[in-house]
């Protein structure tokens, strides 16, 4: 099938909070109850269309590699938007968010906000929560990220906040493409300006 666009995404955080299921989720319809621990298979695609336009969005998956904290400069490499993952579950992987926002910012300047990432609690159809949401809402303001709560099990919020990133990514890139056409027209003008006032000049001073 043929996209007009194409968006990379990565998604990051504790092993075992659910990245693969929410992946799976997302892109299948599907959920699997029992654990299976991510090897080889790396990214999961799907085709949406946004304003008539057909994005294939690419999301990269951490094959393991998260469970000893060694995610590389290469895995960072193209991503347009990042999904940071936590357990509501789960107190110690919504502590270690702290590790893996730190992680990134090391390999992205994401406080430019050119790199759009969002927070996002997972299991939320588990109802023996450890993570309040007021305080996983409070956390992700203070660290000025958008927050979500998904359930890869019933599929609450999935679509929601792959939506919301994608969207964040391409009107970053139209407003950029704005942002060029102006300069790009004023540099012209400019030009032009400039060719009027030497011909003027060459004119007073009888050279034409
Ligand atoms: P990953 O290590 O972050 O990729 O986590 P997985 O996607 O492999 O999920 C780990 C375990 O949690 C698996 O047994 C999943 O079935 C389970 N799981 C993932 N998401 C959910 C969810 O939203 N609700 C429930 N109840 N279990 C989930
Ligand atoms: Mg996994």
């Amino acid at each position: 099938m043929n996209y007009d666009q194409k968006v990379q995404l990565l998604i990051i955080g504790d092993s075992t909070v659910g990245k693969t299921s929410i992946l799976s989720r997302y892109t299948n319809g599907e959920f699997n109850p029992h654990y299976l621990a991510t090897v080889g298979l790396d990214f999961f695609k799907k085709d949406e269309v946004f304003n008539g336009k057909t994005i294939r969005i690419k999301i990269w998956d951490t094959a393991g590699q998260e469970r000893y904290k060694s995610l590389t400069q290469g895995y960072f490499r193209n991503a347009e938007g990042i999904m940071i993952v936590y357990d509501v579950t789960n107190a110690v992987s919504f502590e270690n968010l702290k590790y893996w926002i730190q992680s990134i910012k090391t390999h992205i300047d994401i406080d430019k906000g050119e790199v759009p990432a969002i927070i996002i609690g997972n299991k939320i159809d588990i109802f023996e929560r450890e993570v309040k949401k007021e305080d996983a809402e409070a956390f992700a303001k203070e660290q000025k990220f958008n927050y979500f709560e998904t359930s890869a099990k019933n599929g609450d919020g999935i679509n929601e906040c792959v939506k919301f990133l994608v969207k964040t990514i391409l009107r970053n890139n139209n407003d950029k493409e704005e942002e060029l056409e102006k300069k790009f027209i004023q540099i012209n003008k400019e030009n032009e300006n400039n060719n009027k006032s030497s011909k003027k000049m060459d004119k007073c001073c009888g050279k034409d």
